[in-house]
């Protein structure tokens, strides 16, 4: 799997950034994240084809995460696709592609496979094809908003036993809902969730963008390989990135820390921060692993050999 950023910039537009659109490829198959305004031309500079995507995930209704999906729609109209389009998303998106004209279901030449997410829910698996499973949780942004978490499907549903013992998992009917993605109470009274104890061998991409720190992206990350996490401000102005939703470069580290994860992308910047280095630095101080997402470049998603459930500086 490899990831290309071809957006990392907030709502607010910049001349050097983009908004928010990453392109996962996985076996010659695409996966859109987001789809900012602009990503058709985004994906013809880096030279992937929109014929080759399989899936959208939208995280949710900001303009800057969804209005590039209505130009993508029409090239893909008047290139006459013919292979069914998945778009995992919130319900209300149905409604706003039915307003458009040609846009609706009659004046496409292919299918829209809409995956509606109901507002409420605390997990979903939302996508198993093409070798991958893609699951979803509820982040906290103010309005109804999905992180997603991608891994391969033939290793979702492993669980790590000795791990799980040393949890106080005892009992096979225990074992029997954690791979079936429920969480379990051990008799301890602690809630032990699937992706605290899943074996793992394949490489895992989390996406947690727009939120404040939460303990749905916290999950998501879980042991994540490569997590892309929001870090629309600094930790200076951290009352403002909790008035709108957001998380400071620190918020992002804290998480990737605090859930194991391997590689830190920082991306979704506000307009003002015109050098990115001060939020990379402060990252840094609490997850080294930190970059900042670059836009077009190719990040190789791979599994870590030995997986340490926390980080050792933790
Ligand atoms: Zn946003
Ligand atoms: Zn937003």
């Amino acid at each position: 799997m490899e990831l290309i950023p071809l957006g990392t910039s907030s709502a607010s537009i910049v001349r050097d950034r983009g908004l928010t659109a990453y392109v996962l490829r996985n076996q010659g198959k695409v996966f859109l994240f987001d789809c900012g305004e602009g990503t058709q031309f985004r994906l013809l500079k880096a030279g992937v084809r929109r014929s080759r995507i399989r899936a959208v995930f939208i995280t949710h209704l900001h303009a800057d995460h969804y209005f590039g999906l209505f130009g993508l729609l029409i090239s893909m109209s008047l290139e006459r696709r013919k292979s069914p389009l998945m778009i995992i998303a919130p319900r209300e998106l149905s409604d706003i592609l039915q307003s458009f004209s040609g846009l609706r279901p009659a004046d496409l030449p292919f299918k829209i496979e809409h995956i509606p997410l109901e507002e409420g829910l605390e997990f979903q698996e939302v996508y198993m094809a093409d070798g991958i499973q893609v699951s979803a949780r509820p982040l906290v942004h103010g309005r109804f908003c999905m992180g997603y978490r991608v891994e391969r499907a033939d290793q979702v549903h492993r669980i790590d036993g000795a791990l799980a013992a040393s949890l106080g998992i005892t009992a096979k009917e225990q074992f029997q809902r954690l791979a079936a993605g429920q969480s379990v109470r051990t008799s301890g009274g602690q809630v032990v969730a699937p992706d605290q104890v899943r074996k793992k061998s394949g490489a895992v991409f989390a996406y947690v963008t727009d939120t404040s720190p939460c303990p749905g992206g916290l999950e998501l990350a879980r042991n994540a390989d490569l997590l892309v996490h929001e870090a629309t401000f600094g930790q200076e102005r951290a009352d403002r990135a909790r008035e709108t939703g957001h998380s400071t470069a620190s918020d992002a580290a804290l998480t990737a820390r605090n859930a194991g994860a391997g590689r830190l992308l920082l991306t979704h910047f506000s307009a003002r921060y015109k050098d990115l280095s001060v939020l990379e630095k402060e990252a840094k101080a609490i997850f080294l692993n930190t970059e900042i997402a670059e836009e077009y470049q190719a990040y190789p998603i791979t599994s870590r050999k030995d997986m340490p459930q926390t980080d050792p500086a933790a």
